[in-house]
């Protein structure tokens, strides 16, 4: 391994010469405030509208709306929340099985659950570390069946195969269409984990627009923050209609009366923290243009070394939230994992993969030697957008 210290010190240089840092610590994603932020903010407290109603969050979800594509967005509280209530509007019950990738932040597999519904694990594709259209082929064509509803059921289990949730891991597009394609033939509805990917697209079209509902983070990490928030965005208004009343707790409008006609959700986002994304996604285009224009830098840099950086598709394009390298093998990559944290460069390893942790390993799951094989190898390195914007 020490062969690879000279390398190493490379890599650190590189990503300390790009980011502008020749000392100090560089963190792996950090938000920035360049726009109006403050005045928005400021503009919020003295409205006295900081909480669930408020223009701001209007303004944003018609923004959201806007550069999506989609016809309706609704803004909540965090990406999580988001994922759940698109669940529950698309009407995924206890005991359904929810298909998703064993690569993903937990949130995906945690919001599957809340319900009591069951993740069901299929294998990503190494290219595009996103859902494997053809491990999600195989997969239905040997665990499933077709009962006499129309619907997919799991073989093994007899449990209804209602949902798929790819995810954009690191915001890079996988190939959605194909999983798309796939959903519609065994009649299983689309739910997008766009968490990371806004501003990434395929044929042109923005992540999330493809199934049912797609749903964003605006946590701190990801490319644009509420502080915490998310959103869920889909064409069919029906469904925004039902999500909404879901996420509001269930309250049916009416001058004075508090009546709520279903258990429902607090998980609308309050207009003090819509106010500080509304001034974020004022400033996407920049942030995404600085983004792939580091990339680019990576891109040419790892040319020259024997490790792998990871680009995006053809056909698609990606946001490049957090730049992933990969290294050839797992002792290789913690070696550089233990040399840029020393180094006071911030990066990390890809997450524990879902079917490995212990309240979802007896989840069912086939071969996922995809899956496997990336995060022995995957590291995210720095990946903030630069300040001399
Ligand atoms: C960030 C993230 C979420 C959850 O979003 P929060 O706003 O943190 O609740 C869900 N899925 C993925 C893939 C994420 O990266």
């Amino acid at each position: 391994m020490s062969q690879n210290i000279g390398i190493f010190d490379d890599i650190i240089d590189f990503i300390r010469r790009i980011h502008h840092k020749p000392e100090g610590f560089i963190p792996l994603h950090e938000p920035r405030f360049i726009g109006n932020e403050r005045v928005y903010v400021a503009d919020a407290i003295d409205s006295t509208f900081v909480s669930s109603i408020g223009e701001y969050v209007d303004r944003f979800e018609e923004k959201v709306c806007r550069v999506t594509g989609a016809a309706y967005a609704i803004a909540t509280v965090n990406g999580t929340s988001a994922l759940h209530a698109a669940l529950v509007t698309a009407g995924v019950k206890k005991d359904d099985e929810v298909i998703t990738q064993p690569l993903t932040f937990v949130a995906t597999a945690n919001a599957i659950t809340y319900g009591g519904a069951l993740p069901v694990f299929v294998d990503v594709d190494k290219d595009t570390l996103s859902l494997s259209p053809s491990k999600l082929a195989d997969f239905l064509k040997k665990n499933s069946k077709l009962g006499s509803d129309g619907y997919a059921y799991n073989k093994l289990t007899g449990h209804r195969l209602k949902a798929c949730v790819p995810v954009y891991t690191f915001g890079f597009p996988g190939r959605i269409e194909d999983i798309r394609d796939i959903c519609s033939v065994y009649n299983i509805t689309l739910i997008e984990d766009a968490a990371e990917s806004l501003g990434s697209t395929c044929s042109g079209r923005h992540t999330g627009t493809f199934g049912l509902a797609g749903i964003f983070s605006f946590n701190g990490n990801k490319t644009i923050t509420a502080g915490g928030g998310g959103a869920i965005i889909t064409d069919d208004a029906d469904f925004a209609k039902k999500a909404r009343h879901l996420a509001t707790t269930g309250k049916v409008p009416h001058k004075w009366e508090y009546v709520h006609d279903v258990v429902a959700y607090n998980y609308r986002m309050p207009n003090l923290n819509a106010a500080l994304v509304l001034a974020q996604i004022e400033k996407l285009d920049e942030f995404i243009k600085d983004k792939r224009a580091m990339a680019s830098e990576y891109s040419k840099f790892f040319e020259k070394t024997p490790f792998k950086f990871i680009k995006e598709q053809n056909n698609t394009k990606a946001n490049y939230w957090l730049n992933a390298i990969l290294f050839n093998n797992r002792e290789e990559r913690d070696a550089f994992l233990t040399f840029s944290n020393e180094h006071q460069v911030m990066t990390r390893p890809a997450w524990q993969l879902m079917h490995r942790l212990e309240m979802f390993n007896d989840c069912c799951y086939n071969n996922l030697e995809n899956a496997e094989w990336l995060v022995d190898r995957l590291v995210n390195i720095p990946s903030s957008v630069r300040v001399t914007l």
